[in-house]
């Protein structure tokens, strides 16, 4: 049997086990927010933007800052069918109603004349989700946010490294936020985190943050609002501020897979892999892709090769709204149909090119056979 290939790995080196070490000897007491602070203020300036708050997770992070825009009960909140539960649990639990919309063939992000279509008065917030790396249309969803008055929220989770023009995913939208799960670019085992421009929602989600304590406030275990805890420990910010120091390498290890996927899949008709459009950078997070539906081959199809060649492939999302909580959208065909012929293909950073090729023979594979 060949060695198994795994889908994704962190790239973890001494300078994480260095200051992960570090923390747990000496991160205590008047030290414990030390590496908290640091990754803090690492990432806002990678990302170039004014504030950031580390989260415990994504999830958390979102959940943070759509309860600091006041989503609640009655209010719709607008985003594409094709995602990660993730993104759309914090509107769940806030009481607030999920409106999926329909996504692009090429980019696999929500269609914009779909948002627009789908705004109604009680449409509170619009969230972009740059799927797999590839960005959303941020100048036609920023446009339509100040046309009608609504924020748009960046959930960058999937998108370190990806750009459109010369801003980083995450820094365009009334906030961002970021996950450092073990799957993701950069990693801290499980933590997340909040970036904004916007000096008052960061002095909100800061105080919801932290069980709702406003800094202003004089006495000590004084919270003024019943707040969350989403906070992240200082061992894991340890391991961010490592991941953040080598982010350029990275970044770079992503785009190299990429660039060697599409090298060993070139010349081959049928088979589309992510977009990277004139203007806008991606930092292909998870390698992907999608048959042409001439070709015949499905999802079940994909996951039988690659489980037969023992590499671990991950499905395109399901439409959120084929889950059972949530109300159906069989409009929503685009979504549908490229889940249905579509895999993640493995890209761990330190996959070799023995490994690359192994995965490329099996789709190869699956065009030939038909
Ligand atoms: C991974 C991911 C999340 C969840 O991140 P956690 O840190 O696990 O909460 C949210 N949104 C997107 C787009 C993701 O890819």
């Amino acid at each position: 049997m060949t060695e198994r290939i795994a889908y994704t790995r962190p790239s973890i080196t001494e300078l994480e086990v260095t200051y992960a070490t570090d923390a747990a000897r000496n991160g205590w007491g008047a030290q414990c927010y030390d590496y908290i602070h640091r990754l803090e203020r690492d990432f806002a300036v990678h990302l170039g933007v004014s504030h950031t708050i580390a989260t415990s997770s994504c999830t958390g992070a979102l959940h943070l800052g759509l309860a600091a825009l006041g989503i609640g009960p009655g209010d719709e909140v607008i985003l594409a069918d094709s995602n990660w539960i993730a993104s759309v649990a914090p509107v769940v639990h806030l009481g607030a109603t999920p409106v999926f919309v329909d996504i692009l063939e090429d980019t696999w992000c929500l269609d914009p004349a779909l948002v627009e279509a789908a705004i109604t008065p009680r449409t509170k917030a619009i969230i972009a989700v740059h799927l797999y790396g590839s960005m959303c249309d941020m100048d036609r969803l920023l446009d339509i946010g100040a046309r009608h008055g609504i924020p748009v929220i960046e959930d960058a989770a999937e998108a370190i490294g990806s750009a459109w023009g010369g801003r980083r995913a995450g820094s365009l939208g009334a906030f961002g936020t970021f996950s450092f799960h073990g799957t993701k670019t950069m990693t801290t085992g499980e933590g997340g985190m909040f970036v904004t421009n916007d000096p008052a929602l960061h002095a909100r989600v800061t105080t919801l943050a932290n069980h709702g304590r406003d800094a202003s406030e004089p006495r000590q275990f004084f919270p003024t609002v019943t707040g969350y805890k989403f906070k992240m420990a200082n061992v894991s910010a340890a391991i961010g501020c490592a991941q953040v120091e080598r982010i350029g390498e990275l970044i770079d290890g992503k785009r190299k897979i990429m660039a060697r996927y599409r090298e060993l899949l070139s010349g081959l008709d049928g088979i589309a892999l992510n977009v990277e459009p004139e203007g806008v950078t991606n930092g292909f997070w998870m390698p992907t892709a999608v048959f042409d539906r001439k070709t015949g081959v499905t999802r079940e199809a994909l996951i039988r090769a690659f489980a037969a060649a023992n590499i671990d492939a991950r499905v395109f999302f399901w439409p959120l709204s084929d889950l059972p909580m949530f109300e159906a959208r069989p409009e929503n065909v685009i979504a549908r149909d490229i889940a249905g012929r579509a895999i993640n293909l493995p890209s761990y950073h330190d996959m070799d090119e023995d490994a690359q090729a192994r995965v490329a023979a099996v789709l190869t594979g699956l065009l030939k056979a038909r």
